[in-house]
């Protein structure tokens, strides 16, 4: 997706240690992921798109740095001042509510006072009532009420963000374009599972508002809606509400249908049925979407059923789950009920999160970051096999996500290098339910960088 360059940029600034990697991945939405989990690991920008109401804003956190004993701040935390300075619209200034205002802290203050930015102080770790009481020191660093929230515990979050929607507002009175696109959702599973009464359900409710516009009823093939001031567009598969006439005609007929309708989406929600697990089909559809490069929740319906019936808990099924199909491990599960409503609409807030991580952008430092504490060359070869060199790695491209690995010889490379190199990623970036592409090639240099 192409950027503007009047999306508002957000930087989150402040000393070690205090949580500004786990803001950024909160505020994401993402719990897992790219948290470094030793304080003075240096490392380099992260930055991603969000859209909040109808607009876009570049989040970018810029980096934690080693940390230091003295009371004065580092010159690296300096340098990551001056270069958020150059960009951002707002600076969201992170602070440790344990640690109460700390000399560092004031430091920093004081450097961002100087530029006569937009600043906000989040006042992080914030995990209880007390601590509460405590943030309002954050006051004397002179940037106003402090935002008093726990990353741990997804405190304060949602109020965090309707204030920066606020300022991000103030600064930008026009919603941006590509902010204000709808966000396209392709239902797909096989029949029976659910589908229409799932689409059904989301556009029964009070606070969904089914757009008007001519050739948007409910038995077209795509439908508009907004619901907390975001538009989608629900893609239909399969003309699954008139089906059931003529069976195995329709089966055919549908997956031609999911296959058009994964390929215009952005996101797609798989529906499988809780009482039959991963079957076959729901496989050849994932492996679909994956190709497609979409991203993808897994939704466990009739779980009213599971529930009564089986007596097993989300946990049990998932692991369940997992072991039979491990490629279900990449995506995010949701359990829910079409029939009673139970978490359909936590579907639409995780398509949000995926939609928001299809458009990460990871700078080639961080990435090499990554793999220079976890070397694919020293995965395991068979003997007679030559070990390739891994050298650097970069990101080619998002939509889909794809990256870019150069190696002394790409035909040295096995498929278990790549499920190596995968796998770190998804450890260190929040990629649940994003599909990803790794290529190789060929380059005698070392990192160039
Ligand atoms: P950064 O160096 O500023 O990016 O900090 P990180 O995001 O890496 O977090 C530093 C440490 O603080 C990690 O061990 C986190 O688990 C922890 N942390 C982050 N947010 C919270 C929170 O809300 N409460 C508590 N108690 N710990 C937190
Ligand atoms: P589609 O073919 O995928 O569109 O599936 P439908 O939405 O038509 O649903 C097929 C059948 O499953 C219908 O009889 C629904 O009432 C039933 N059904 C759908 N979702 C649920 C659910 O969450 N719980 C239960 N108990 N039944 C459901």
């Amino acid at each position: 997706m192409e950027k503007k360059s009047n999306i508002p940029t957000v930087s989150i600034v402040g000393r070690p240690n205090v949580g500004k990697s786990s803001l950024f991945n909160c505020l994401l939405g993402e719990r897992r992921a790219v948290v470094v989990e030793q304080s003075g690991t240096t490392r380099d920008r992260v930055e991603a798109m969000v859209h909040m109401g109808k607009r876009a804003v570049k989040l970018v956190d810029t980096g934690g740095y080693l940390a230091e004993d003295s009371d004065e701040i580092s010159m690296e935390v300096k340098e990551q001042i001056y270069g958020a300075m150059e960009e951002a619209s707002i600076i969201l200034m992170v602070t440790d509510s344990i640690d109460g205002v700390t000399p560092q802290d004031k430091e920093v203050a004081i450097l961002l006072r100087k530029f006569s930015k937009n600043v906000m102080v989040v006042a992080n770790k914030t995990d209880n009532e007390k601590l509460t009481n405590d943030s309002y020191e954050f006051y004397q660093l002179g940037f106003g009420d402090p935002e008093a929230v726990s990353c741990l515990h997804r405190k304060g979050i949602r109020k965090l963000k309707q204030h920066l929607l606020e300022s991000v507002k103030e600064l930008s009175p026009e919603a941006s374009p590509e902010a204000s696109r709808a966000l396209k959702i392709a239902v797909v599973g096989r029949p029976n599972v659910g589908k229409s009464s799932f689409i059904n359900n989301i556009l029964d409710r009070k606070r969904v508002i089914v757009s008007e516009k001519p050739g948007t009823t409910r038995d077209s093939i795509d439908t508009y809606f907004s619901y907390e001031d975001d538009d989608y567009i629900l893609i239909d598969t399969a003309g699954i509400r008139h089906k059931r006439k003529v069976k195995s005609v329709v089966d055919t007929f549908s997956m031609m249908r999911s296959r058009e309708a994964i390929k215009r989406a952005d996101v797609t929600v798989l529906l499988i049925d809780a009482k039959d697990g991963m079957t076959k089909d729901d496989v050849g559809i994932l492996t679909f979407i994956d190709g497609e490069g979409k991203g993808c929740i897994i939704a466990v319906n009739k779980w009213d059923l599971a529930d009564e019936v089986d007596d097993v808990t989300e946990e049990e099924y998932q692991k369940h789950l997992e072991y039979s199909t491990s490629q279900i491990a990449k995506y995010p599960l949701s359990f829910i009920s079409a029939k009673t409503g139970k978490d359909v609409l936590g579907c639409l807030e995780m398509a949000k999160v995926l939609d928001t991580n299809l458009d990460l952008k990871v700078s080639t430092p961080f990435l090499n970051k990554i793999f220079e504490r976890s070397d694919p060359g020293k995965v395991p070869v068979p003997r007679r096999k030559r070990r390739p060199n891994f050298l650097y790695i970069v990101q080619k491209g998002t939509r889909p996500l794809e990256f870019r690995y150069f190696v002394s010889d790409p035909k040295d490379v096995l498929p278990a290098h790549e499920s190596f190199i995968e796998n770190q990623l998804r450890e260190h970036l929040p990629l649940s339910g994003i599909p990803t592409k790794i290529s190789f090639a060929k380059s005698r240099k070392k990192k160039p960088f």
